[in-house]
């Protein structure tokens, strides 16, 4: 579903450095694969290349089939297609929760309203929130705000899902709920890619862990692997301060 290869992602300002050195990664249909590393190894980076938010310097980027990197794709095509949740939650203040999912399906795939609306409030009930489709993003707590987030992902039918560090910005008592709806995702066989620094999610939900560190992948395996038998010396360490 995903194919990156030897992917290269260069920073010039405020000074030149390389934020991805030669990444490369397969994601099969219905695989979770977690994404861990210290802050500035390249993560963030390295999802935003999946989806051209930052374009990759060099490289094969393929998402279902898709040449991500050739110039004459339509790149709205592939946005539309890895969905993408960041830290801050980004929902569009003066829209309601449902104004907010419908949006992009009905701009971007041309879909009627009506249809749009429909999906959305199942998506809204799947992540717990149907109630409050008529609120404002200013209404809701930030946990609330992220599963909105998702499901406004999910509203346009993407592919594959991409989360950067989702409960990063959350209190501590939300978030269980998010990750939760993320749990409840992976198990109805989407294929997902997650930053995240909650080793709980990864060893439970992950098929496969791949740890950053300066730009590059150096180790990669099964959760049971990559938690109780690490072979790379920069990964202990990471996991001895986390864990
Ligand atoms: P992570 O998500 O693992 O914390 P990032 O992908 O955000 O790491 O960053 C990797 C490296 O690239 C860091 O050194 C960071 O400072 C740099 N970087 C990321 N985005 C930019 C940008 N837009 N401009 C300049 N440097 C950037
Ligand atoms: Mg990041």
């Amino acid at each position: 579903m995903i194919k990156a290869k030897n992917v290269n992602k260069f920073f010039y300002v405020p000074e030149k450095i390389q934020a991805l050195n030669n990444v490369s990664c397969e994601v099969k249909p219905g695989e979770v694969v977690v994404i861990i590393g210290p802050s500035g190894s390249g993560k963030s980076t390295f999802l935003r290349c999946l989806n051209r938010l930052e374009f990759a310097d060099s490289g094969e980027i393929t998402i279902d089939g898709e040449n991500v990197l050739d110039g004459n794709v339509d790149i709205n095509k592939v946005r539309a297609e890895a969905g993408m949740v960041f830290q801050s939650f980004n929902l569009f203040p003066h829209k309601t929760v449902l104004e907010n999912l419908v949006m992009a399906p009905m701009m971007v795939r041309g879909k009627g309203r009506k249809e749009c609306e429909e999906l959305g409030m199942k998506l809204l009930k799947k992540v717990g929130i149907d109630a409050k489709w008529n609120a404002h993003p200013d209404q809701l707590s930030g946990g609330q705000q992220q599963r909105v987030a998702i499901a406004r992902a999910l509203c346009m039918e993407p592919k594959v899902m991409l989360f950067d560090e989702p409960t990063s910005a959350l209190d501590p008592e939300m978030v269980g709920e998010v990750l939760d709806v993320m749990k409840a995702l992976a198990r109805s066989g989407m294929t997902m890619v997650v930053v995240t620094h909650e080793m709980g999610f990864a060893r439970e939900v992950a098929d496969r862990v791949i740890f950053m560190d300066a730009g590059t992948i150096i180790e990669e395996g099964t959760p049971e692997h990559f938690f109780d038998n690490p072979t790379n010396e920069r990964a202990k360490l990471f996991l001895s301060q986390i864990l």
